[in-house]
């Protein structure tokens, strides 16, 4: 059976998991999609003053032990746990696609912004 993945760092948040989900089988060639949730995790990734040591642990059984062949990072319209505007989340994905490059250069890591109508945008991709 094929199992290609990628990992998905996402918001706990529920009403953004499938938007999510088909955005990814629909753009990635892959199998399954790993999912690593906090709330506002955007924002988490983004403080360089959070520890995201359990993130970064997640993150290596994802790719050390299912082979997850990319990084993706997701931040969300209307998000409690990271509750700011839609500049401000733009600015975090990057911050936080950039600090998740930096432990995985080997790996592409996307940004993924989810706006209002629930749609997914890509905002940015690092090879
Ligand atoms: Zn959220």
């Amino acid at each position: 059976m094929a199992d290609i993945r990628v990992t998905c760092l996402n918001c706990m948040d529920g009403r953004v998991q499938l938007p999510v989900h088909h955005w990814i089988l629909e753009h990635r060639k892959v199998d399954f999609i790993d999912v690593i949730t906090e709330a506002g995790m955007d924002g988490v990734l983004a403080d360089a003053n959070h520890d995201i040591s359990e993130i970064l642990y997640s993150i290596e059984i994802s790719v050390k032990m299912n082979k997850s062949i990319g990084l993706l990072v997701v931040g969300h319209y209307d998000c409690r746990g990271n509750p700011n505007d839609d500049k401000t989340h733009h600015e975090h994905i990057i911050k936080a696609i950039e600090r998740v490059k930096y432990h995985w250069k080997t790996h592409s890591v996307t940004g993924l912004w989810v706006n209002s109508n629930w749609q997914v945008e890509e905002i940015k991709t690092i090879e």
